[in-house]
């Protein structure tokens, strides 16, 4: 399934946190991605480096 995002699937929460577990013990500066979410396009999960827009409730 495609999604119009445009970003790499993964089929759950299990599968992107282990790909963002990679992301984030390698060393690659072209790599940022901090946290999973679930997509409501595709319904599938990605990784993105943004923080959560809404709220800032940290700080
Ligand atoms: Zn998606």
């Amino acid at each position: 399934m495609a999604c119009p995002t445009g970003k790499q699937r993964f089929r759950d929460d299990f599968e992107a946190k282990l790909a963002l577990l990679r992301v984030t013990t390698s060393n690659s500066p072209r790599r940022q991605e901090k946290r999973a979410y679930h997509c409501p396009h595709c319904h599938g999960w990605h990784l993105t480096s943004q923080a959560k827009k809404h709220r800032k409730a940290r700080q």
